[in-house]
């Protein structure tokens, strides 16, 4: 491959070179790198080491998967029922497994982040999601939590929906749009009338929630430019705190539902779909949204613009948060946390996670004890997805938490160094400073600190892809 010189603007020929899968860095090392011999006693064990660090707060994240209907497009674990009952069963584990947390780390905890996914938190009926509030309120101190959200589907909402979460006592809500346009939504089989997205956003304004999230995805079938940009008069009419924007993967290979996706739409190029992206930084970035990391978004008084100008913005499983979370516990089938050093998955299928916890066991089924390179390679690929810079003594020889000797990252020096040639990064001081062009190839700068992922001699990265806990490697 030729070589890339560096003030190169962003043209299909520079798009081609970095269109490569890679992780989107949510978590370090990514999750196909994670032991599955770690298991139940590890994670017992690790939740009782949190249990001794009593002043360290604990985020909390639940994971509901049930839909009413499966998208063509989604990559979420999601299940879909038209039946209350087996949310019940199934929040009676969920509630099992938080007694057992309760038992091992104490009760009363304080929380300094709630957020609950899926599949769709509000399949739940109200009575449902005030059973689990309670119980996440008994056993944690949800008053001390800096940001209480949850997601929700605008298809199946109504306003005094939204108006009970906001009396239970959340104070973020996230809303799922993905695109307005009617040809978009019939090709990825999910139809939401924008008059219908229009009047639960106007509903969680109404409500009074401080910050108001809505999700778009591009990269979709049918969605041209002229297409998206419509989608984006909409978002600017609304004005939501918080954009995020992410990727659509198109891999039915791996995700059978996508088969049903009409994948004659798609754009046939890297360049066509980072067109779209590039368009909604503008138009976003022109109204007033400041781009925040790889693909969110977000006004100057939302708080994570404030943490962004603070410096203090953190990234974990739940992506992009405004402050560091030592320990993320999380709740439900396929939920990914980190408690005291260990990183965990669940049980993705919901009768296996059931049977575990009826059995008396987490249903722990791969994780990762983090090591001092994997931490000082992690706070370096952070840094550089947070505030867009790395500093050199991230990449110096070290000690690390455990006191072992951390040699200088020569290796991932030179790879950074090549970014430097190729124009993704600049000199500064010692370290480096992300570019105007290298802002679009995030990852394929940050994969030049994962020790996990192979070493070739190519560029190693990719635009943004979707959703919070997917990785398309
Ligand atoms: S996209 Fe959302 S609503 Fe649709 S099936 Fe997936 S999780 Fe459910």
């Amino acid at each position: 491959m030729e070589p890339i010189e560096a003030g190169r603007r962003l043209t299909s020929e520079v798009v081609d070179r970095y269109a490569r899968p890679g992780p989107r860095y949510t978590s370090y090392p990514p999750i196909p790198f994670w032991d599955p011999e770690v298991g139940e006693e590890d994670y017992r064990a690790a939740l009782a080491r949190a249990g001794e660090a009593k002043d360290e707060p604990l985020a909390i994240y639940v994971h509901l998967p049930f839909c009413a209907a499966r998208c063509a497009y989604c990559g979420c674990n999601a299940t879909v029922t038209n039946r209350e009952d087996v949310v019940d069963v199934y929040l009676d584990r969920v509630v099992r497994e938080i007694e057992m947390v309760e038992g091992l780390v104490g009760r009363g905890r304080a929380i300094s982040q709630l957020h609950l996914g899926g599949g769709t938190p509000n399949f739940l009926t109200n009575a449902q999601m005030a059973r689990l509030w309670e119980r996440l309120d008994e056993a944690f101190d949800l008053s001390a939590a800096n940001e209480r959200s949850l997601e929700i589907d605008p298809r199946i909402a109504t306003p005094e929906q939204v108006t009970f979460y906001r009396g239970l006592g959340f104070d973020r809500i996230s809303l799922g749009v993905q695109d307005v346009d009617p040809r978009v939504q019939e090709a990825i089989g999910r139809v939401q009338p924008e008059s219908l997205t229009r009047r639960i956003y106007a509903a969680a304004r109404e409500a009074g929630f401080g910050s108001v999230n809505l999700d778009l995805v591009y990269g979709l079938p049918f969605q041209t430019p002229e297409v998206f940009n419509r989608t984006l008069d909409v978002m600017v009419e609304l004005r939501p705190d918080r954009l995020a924007c992410f990727s659509y993967a198109h891999l039915p290979h791996l995700r059978p539902n996508q088969k049903q996706v009409d994948a004659s739409g798609l754009p046939e190029t890297p360049w066509e779909k980072m067109k779209l992206f590039r368009l909604a930084v503008e138009r976003l970035t022109e109204a007033g949204w400041t781009w925040v990391g790889m693909d969110h978004f977000a006004l100057d008084e939302d708080e994570m613009a404030r943490a962004l100008r603070e410096r203090r913005l953190h990234r974990n499983f739940m992506g992009y948060v405004e402050r560091p979370t030592p320990h993320l516990v999380a709740f439900g089938c396929s939920g990914i946390g980190e408690v005291a050093g260990l990183q965990a998955q669940t049980e993705v299928k919901l009768g296996r996670y059931q049977k575990s916890l009826d059995a008396g066991s987490f249903p722990i089924v791969r994780g990762h004890r983090l090591t001092d390179d994997d931490r000082r390679r992690r706070k370096a690929i952070y840094h550089l997805l947070c505030n867009l810079e790395l500093p050199a003594r991230l990449l110096d020889a070290s000690v690390g938490e455990n006191g072992e000797h951390l040699p200088a990252l020569d290796e991932s020096r030179e790879g950074l160094d090549r970014c430097v040639r190729e124009g993704l990064l600049e000199v500064a001081g010692e370290g480096y400073r992300v570019t105007g062009l290298g802002r679009w190839f995030l990852r394929n700068v940050c994969m030049e600190l994962d020790a996990y992922l192979p070493r070739t001699a190519e560029p190693r990265v990719d635009g943004p892809s979707p959703r919070r806990f997917s990785m398309t490697v």
